[in-house]
């Protein structure tokens, strides 16, 4: 049975309903606009119906479903990084059900449900001492943010997320429930590990955890027009620092709401902010470095802090909100990357975020795993973030983040790093760019091992290579 426009009749999906341990929704019923609903609310999945699954075998179960029924399946946890919203022609998995989380202190091991966020690990690695390499904001989801690659205030010293996976379950496009690791189908494993949502539906992750009991971090905020002394400073300073440290220079217009701290509520500054998690008396005399040379902050919060507390240093937005976003790789501040950058960050700038993250030390990573930040030698990434609410924002930022591209192009890499590619922002060619040639060339090849009709097609998409 077909019908007038390409989603499919109910009824070759509803058969799906009965066999669930969890929930099933089409289109207008209740539930349905609850379950699609994304973190960021400029993602609108229209999927032919919505599983929220109650095990791993629905997940087994909807893709065995959706594929004897010629359909695609995407899969959101939190919402917080649509590469590609699903359409009519997919069935979306919410794996926001799927939260158990355990860690193993003597093996220093973690074991994650599809729908863990970063906040479940850390309750349950903190008390032993024990930190995952978690990012910015400790709401987005364990698994898409390891798939994609993962870094954050302990990056430098320990790599990509992606990178501590020891082991995974995963539903590939054949409906198998599988067990890889480095000792089983080690490719999938090597391309699980960067590959993002593009080889199958993950189950449950394993990790290793790392011994970050303390660090200390924390921002040192200057007004906006102290942002040409922090950029200069920061270039060369950051040059030299241990890979125990990883900084940032962040331009932050702040909303005047109740949760934001007061001195920072409703303004516009910019931040050098950074973590260091090794000796704190050279983590100390590294920012006191900072201050000699730039002088008192406005609001200086570096602190010894424990390490669970590490969502305080990037203040990111916790409630779901529309926005868009643009991201870069700088191959270095220099001079005239300073001067584009100045004309970028002013007090006119519309976007609320504008962050120039330190890379190099472990986030290279190594030569023979996976790089879904390309093995990059740039020294920065570059997320510049607005909200869209309504028309008139969302103009203006677009026009912005077209200025913030075209700027600061003669500064960047190329490169890209997948993680931070989201909705119209994850083209093919910046996907592509996440890669380099080699890597890109061996994931495409399992990818067609495993899923050649690119069942899972709604992320940030590598398509198996075009047979000639
Ligand atoms: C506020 C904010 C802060 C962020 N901070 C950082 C940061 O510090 N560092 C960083 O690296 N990134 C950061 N990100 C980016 C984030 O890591 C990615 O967008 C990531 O994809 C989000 O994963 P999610 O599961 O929360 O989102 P979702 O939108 O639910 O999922 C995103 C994608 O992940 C994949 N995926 C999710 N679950 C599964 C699964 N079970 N099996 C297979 N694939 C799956 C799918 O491709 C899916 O489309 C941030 C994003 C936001 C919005």
């Amino acid at each position: 049975m077909t019908t007038t426009d390409d989603r499919p009749a109910p009824g070759r999906v509803e058969g799906l309903r009965d066999e669930l341990d969890g929930m099933f929704f089409l289109p207008g019923e209740p539930g349905y606009d609850e379950h699609r609903r994304a973190w960021n609310l400029r993602a609108r999945h229209e999927p032919a119906a919505v599983v929220r699954a109650g095990t791993a075998e629905d997940v087994r179960r909807t893709v065995r479903w959706a594929a004897a029924a010629g359909l695609g399946v995407g899969v959101m946890a939190t919402g917080h990084g649509t590469g590609a919203a699903v359409d009519a022609s997919g069935i979306l998995i919410n794996t926001s059900a799927l939260r158990r989380v355990s860690a193993d202190p003597g093996r220093r091991m973690a074991r994650v449900e599809a729908g863990a966020i970063w906040q479940d690990v850390i309750d349950a690695a903190a008390p032993h001492g024990l930190a995952g390499l978690a990012g910015s904001m400790t709401g987005v989801g364990v698994v898409g943010y390891t798939l994609g690659g993962g870094f954050g205030w302990l990056g430098r010293r320990y790599g990509l997320a992606a990178h501590s996976v020891t082991g995974a379950e995963i539903v590939t496009a054949g409906g198998d429930l599988l067990r890889t690791d480095a000792g089983r189908d080690p490719d999938l494993f090597w391309a699980i590990r960067g590959g993002t949502g593009n080889l199958g539906i993950v189950t449950a992750l394993e990790f290793a955890l790392h011994p970050v009991r303390e660090v200390y971090a924390g921002n040192l905020y200057y007004p906006l027009d102290r942002a040409r002394d922090v950029l200069e400073f920061a270039a060369e300073w950051s040059r030299g620092v241990p890979d125990e440290l990883t900084a940032a220079i962040t331009f932050r217009r702040f909303p005047p709401a109740p949760a934001v701290p007061q001195g920072l509520r409703g303004r516009s500054l910019v931040a050098m902010r950074g973590c260091h998690c090794g000796d704190l008396g050279q983590a100390r005399a590294l920012i006191d470095h900072a201050r000699a040379a730039l002088g008192p902050a406005e609001v200086d919060t570096f602190a010894v802090m424990p390490a669970a507390g590490l969502a305080a240093v990037s203040l990111d937005p916790v409630d779901p909100l529309p926005a868009l976003s643009h991201s870069e790789l700088l191959a270095d501040l220099t001079p005239e990357a300073i001067e584009a950058v100045l004309g970028l960050t002013g007090a006119d700038s519309p976007l609320v975020m504008f962050e120039l993250r330190q890379l190099g030390g472990a986030l290279i990573g190594p030569a023979e795993a996976l790089s879904p930040l390309a093995h990059t030698s740039a020294r920065f990434s570059l997320n510049a973030i607005g909200v869209t609410p309504g028309a008139p924002q969302e103009a203006t930022v677009r026009a912005h983040l077209a200025r913030v591209a075209a700027e600061l192009g003669p500064h960047v890499t190329g490169e890209s790093y997948l993680n931070f590619l989201d909705l119209d922002g994850a083209t093919p060619d910046r996907i592509r760019a996440a890669y380099t040639a080699a890597d890109l060339d061996r994931l495409q090849r399992v990818k067609a091992g495993h899923d050649p009709d690119n069942v899972f097609r709604f992320n940030r998409n590598v398509q198996p290579p075009i047979e000639r």
